[in-house]
């Protein structure tokens, strides 16, 4: 275990944020994760995986831990069902696709979207009408400040939209470390209610998908809608979709008759940020290498050496101008760091 001092993070992040870390030190088993938290350090602790919903806004005077145990084991499998787990370091995609080939429904909608499998419980990551906790059924996490491992069950995780315990009252208290998930092996639940799917199976005569075939529609569409951080540094969508009241929205209505909502209970909708984004006219909008992607105004873009404090400027204006016109508070879904 090797520790490395003042190291760039640029290529550990999706932005591309050249900032550097203090102290920076990759793991790679438990043993070494033991190791490094039962030493006292002088500096904060702070854990990075795949850097794919991070801003970066100044160098890290941290002891950076880069999780990167990897493994991938069946705990527990019948006719029916499997219980698998896969170690925090393993990349998301990558866990997705193996569960594909052996035939485990219920991770397809969520193929393609970036990071490590030990991240994904923070935010109960999302996509095509699914998210992590329908299927996830614990996780293991190690306590920074005892070193002791913890397991949380789905429910202690107290998931919500983007949002878990990670986010809040645990939050930068726990290094995650595993994942165990229960997929299905036969009769599986497929989730093709988001429209662009059904269009993407209908497109190829498919009646029947399996869930190959709605990974596979999956991974063409957000190919054509969201920018490859390979290309142009981003964290996915920058800000989550606003829950607003119903009365507010009826308010709006009068103004902006073609406000997209979706009904999430009696008294509330969901309004698509990059909408309200759009609105404000930021779509494209760039200042010096800081802006606004040219097909997805949710997504904010380096276009080459922004400093992770201009994108967090262009954020702040995206947000005062929506707040001004729709009354509206986006809260960000990417971590300011
Ligand atoms: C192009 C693009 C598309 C995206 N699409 C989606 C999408 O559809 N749905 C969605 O939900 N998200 C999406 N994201 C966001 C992102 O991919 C997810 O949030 C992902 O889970 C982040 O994983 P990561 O390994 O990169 O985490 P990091 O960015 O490394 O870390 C995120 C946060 O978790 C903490 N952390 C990291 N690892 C651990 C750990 N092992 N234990 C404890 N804390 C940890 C970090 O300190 C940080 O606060 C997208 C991002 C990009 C760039």
């Amino acid at each position: 275990m090797k520790v490395e001092y003042n190291k760039s993070l640029k290529n550990y992040n999706t932005f591309g944020i050249n900032v550097k870390a203090a102290e920076f030190v990759e793991i790679t088993s438990e043993k070494q994760l033991k190791e490094v938290l039962s030493k006292p350090v002088d500096k904060e602790l702070f854990v990075l995986s795949g850097g794919s919903n991070m801003l970066l806004t100044r160098d890290l005077d941290a002891f950076v831990i880069h999780i990167a145990i990897k493994g991938i084991t069946i705990k527990e499998s019948n006719e029916d069902f499997v219980v698998i787990t896969a170690k925090g370091g393993e990349n998301w995609h990558d866990f997705v696709l193996h569960c594909i080939e052996n035939n485990f429904g219920g991770l397809e909608n969520l193929s393609l979207i970036p990071g490590y499998v030990g991240s994904a419980p923070i935010q109960n990551i999302g996509a095509y009408g699914v998210e992590l906790k329908d299927t996830m059924v614990s996780c293991e996490a190690y306590e920074l400040s005892s070193g002791k491992k913890h397991v949380f069950s789905n429910e202690e995780c107290k998931f919500g939209y983007r949002n878990s315990i990670f986010k809040n009252e645990a939050k930068g208290k726990f290094i995650i470390t595993s994942v165990t998930f229960k997929l299905s092996k036969k009769n599986h639940y497929l989730n093709t209610s988001y429209g662009a799917i059904e269009a993407a199976l209908a497109e190829q005569n498919i009646s029947n998908p399996t869930i190959q075939n709605i990974s596979d529609a999956v991974i063409k569409i957000r190919k054509s809608k969201l920018p490859d951080p390979l290309e142009i540094g981003n964290s996915g969508s920058f800000f989550k979709n606003p829950v607003i009241s119903k009365d507010h929205f009826m308010e709006l209505q009068k103004e902006f008759q073609k406000i997209p909502s979706y009904q999430i209970d009696e008294n509330s909708i969901k309004v698509p940020a990059g909408w309200l984004i759009e609105q404000c006219g930021f779509k494209g909008k760039r200042w010096g290498d800081a802006g606004v992607h040219k097909n997805q105004a949710l997504v904010l873009v380096n276009y080459d050496n922004a400093s992770g404090k201009e994108i967090l400027e262009v954020s702040e204006k995206i947000k005062a101008t929506v707040f001004d016109t729709f009354k509206i508070k986006l809260e960000t879904e990417v971590n300011i760091i």
